[in-house]
């Protein structure tokens, strides 16, 4: 596995480390405990990293240096890649060991599974996770750069087979890329339900010093997650005296998170809004089990690991029907689905589940059953499927070690 950027063992809910981190980290477990062996890649952003940490049976973390042993932004990573992968090969020859198949991770990720793939004449399956062309599309100012797009374009014409979580990722691979229908396999994300369980709602809220109307929102701070929406929903929402937010991720040196406290508190939410910063994962339970409702309002969700969570622990989601949230939410069955990005039609959405008890218990119901079959157990069983289908089936010509260490990204 790459996954150059961000550390699967890192904070989940901060700026480097969400859903992919926490994806590749479930998913290379499960892998392992089913005897297949797995060595995560990713580039130290710590001194006192240790250079390999196992994390589970057949899982391990190579930590390989490439730039500064510390945090850098995301997309300056871009730079050190021709570093990381000629450390990769280092490694690898070092220890001796033959790889079967590359499994990417991001655009980033997936620039050095190329390069690789055809050095060591192996299949390279490419996940993006999120697309720079949907995330712009989505978002009124531009933030993805024409290299990321351009490098997304090489990727999905190298790979040898592209994973979309979900229909619409698929769709959007061939639409705004060119991908090749035949060459994606859909595998969704996964959940871990022994983790991810109803719990007391009273006693959850016991716990956090909650009651009342709870809405709960989960999730990095990043503008695509519109947090800023959900705030000026609640704004509308200000005449129901019991409603409260309760706002998980983000940490205080975040100037995200910053800004959307100053929006919180510019709209009278102070006392209604509560920012808890990262939670992690294993706490996150009581939190959506504490919650009558969770909210997803996010503009672009190339899944949302976050809705799955909520309703593996009984709480009905709000979502925005962007993505692939609809695959997981469905409308009226285990939440609500909006279609427009409006404060207002959030705010009408949230006050229709909050009013109609039926509908609410109904929702609450349906929840955990309707996301069973994301079972990381499930979701392994078909990985292992596909990468059986891939090994023995590629022919690249392998490049040199020299033309490796003149790639430039
Ligand atoms: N998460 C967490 N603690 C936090 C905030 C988020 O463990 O404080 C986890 C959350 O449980 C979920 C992941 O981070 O598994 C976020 O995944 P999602 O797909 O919703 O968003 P992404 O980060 O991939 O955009």
């Amino acid at each position: 596995m790459l996954s150059v950027h961000g550390s699967p063992l890192g904070q989940l809910g901060t700026d480097s480390a969400g859903g992919m981190q926490l994806y590749i980290r479930a998913l290379s477990r499960e892998l392992g405990r089913r005897g297949t062996v797995v060595d995560v890649f990713t580039r130290r952003s710590d001194p006192c990293q240790p250079k390999v940490v196992s994390f589970g049976p057949n899982a391990r973390v190579i930590h390989l240096d490439a730039g500064p042993a510390a945090p850098i932004e995301k997309n300056a990573v871009l730079n050190f890649l021709p570093e990381f992968l000629c450390n990769l090969q280092r490694f690898r020859q070092a220890v001796g060991l033959e790889y079967d198949v590359i499994h990417s991770h991001y655009w980033l990720s997936g620039w050095v599974g190329n390069l690789l793939a055809r050095r060591w004449g192996v299949p390279h399956v490419a996940m993006f996770h999120t697309l720079g062309r949907l995330k712009n599309q989505a978002l009124a100012e531009k933030e993805e750069s024409d290299a990321r797009i351009e490098i997304e374009e090489r990727i999905v014409d190298g790979a040898d087979r592209i994973i979309a979580s979900s229909e619409h990722e698929r769709l959007a691979l061939v639409d705004h890329y060119g991908a090749r229908w035949e060459n994606i396999a859909v595998i969704p994300c996964g959940v871990d339900l022994s983790l991810f369980r109803p719990l007391d709602q009273a006693a959850a809220r016991a716990m956090l010093e909650l009651d009342g109307e709870v809405l709960l929102f989960v999730g990095r701070i990043d503008p695509v997650k519109g947090l800023d929406v959900l705030l000026q929903a609640v704004a509308l929402l200000r005449t129901r005296p019991n409603l409260t937010l309760v706002v998980v991720g983000g940490s205080d040196t975040e100037r995200e998170l910053q800004r959307n406290r100053r929006l919180a508190h510019d709209l009278g939410l102070d006392g209604r809004v509560f920012f808890k910063g990262a939670v992690p994962q294993e706490k996150l339970p009581i939190y959506y089990s504490a919650a009558t409702l969770c909210v997803v309002p996010s503009y672009y969700e190339s899944f949302g690991l976050v809705a799955m969570e909520a309703l593996a622990c009984g709480t009905p989601v709000i979502a925005s029907e962007v993505g692939g949230l609809p695959t997981v939410v469905r409308d009226r069955e285990n939440g609500l689905l909006v279609p427009r990005h409006q404060p207002e039609v959030f705010a009408q959405r949230i006050a229709q589940a909050l009013d109609d008890v039926a509908l609410r218990r109904a929702l609450r119901l349906r929840a955990r059953a309707s996301v069973l079959c994301y079972d990381w157990g499930i979701i392994a069983e078909r990985m292992i499927a596909m990468y059986h289908g891939l090994t023995g089936t590629c022919g690249h010509d392998a490049l040199s070690v020299v033309e490796l260490a003149a790639a430039e990204p």
